[in-house]
């Protein structure tokens, strides 16, 4: 299902090696009502896959927007939707254990910025400047990586890397036999949902 005919109805968590999830999502330039209802099934998405931070490009949109609630909790009336986010100040540094709903079940140490300051925008165009550190900070510092085209595997160490080897070729194996099997559209079907996307909203 792409293009047009992709509403939030259609909306699902794609798996690495999705090539959406290596695409640097594009600025969003307009937000209608249509993007509103995207956002609000990510939440919704995010909350049914118990994450704390859920990315446009984990379902195949590729615009610069991601929903977060670090309690995932989907009573704590935490959630936000932010759009066009930068990190800038990152200060000290620490490391603990992260995954993705995009890599399920893999989970390994990443180093990130403790500290950072946010700038974003919510989904009303409300422009929001705040400074967050611990486990809000990484959450934060993922979500936008993948805005970036970057998952947290990349950021491991050579090391922890051949450690997951075996499971990033596992992940590599369903999803071109997916997508042989037709459940994944042909590469050239996957480029044409994204230039649909970015020219509907970049
Ligand atoms: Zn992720």
């Amino acid at each position: 299902m792409t293009g047009s005919e992709f509403t939030p109805e259609h909306l699902a968590v794609v798996m690495y090696p999705h090539p959406v999830l290596r695409h640097p999502a594009k600025t969003i330039k307009r937000v209608d009502a249509d993007l509103k209802r995207f956002a609000s099934r990510m939440v919704e998405l995010m909350y049914e896959h118990r994450g704390v931070g859920l990315a446009a490009p984990q379902v195949n949109l590729p615009l610069q927007m991601f929903v977060w609630d670090p309690t995932g909790n989907r009573d704590s009336g935490q959630a936000m939707v932010l759009l066009n986010p930068t990190i800038s100040r990152p200060r000290s540094s620490d490391e603990a254990e992260e995954g993705c709903l995009s890599l399920p079940g893999l989970y390994a140490n990443v180093i990130r910025a403790k500290t950072i300051h946010l700038n974003a925008y919510d989904i009303t165009g409300r422009e929001i400047n705040a400074d967050f550190s611990g486990f809000e900070a990484r959450v934060l510092q993922h979500e936008i990586d993948h805005l970036h085209g970057m998952l947290f595997i990349d950021r491991l160490s050579p090391q922890n890397m051949r450690e997951h080897e075996n499971a990033l070729q596992t992940f590599s194996t369903d999803f071109h036999s997916r997508q042989r099997l037709g459940s994944i559209p042909p590469e050239p079907e996957l480029r044409e949902h994204i230039r649909h996307w970015e020219q509907r909203y970049t």
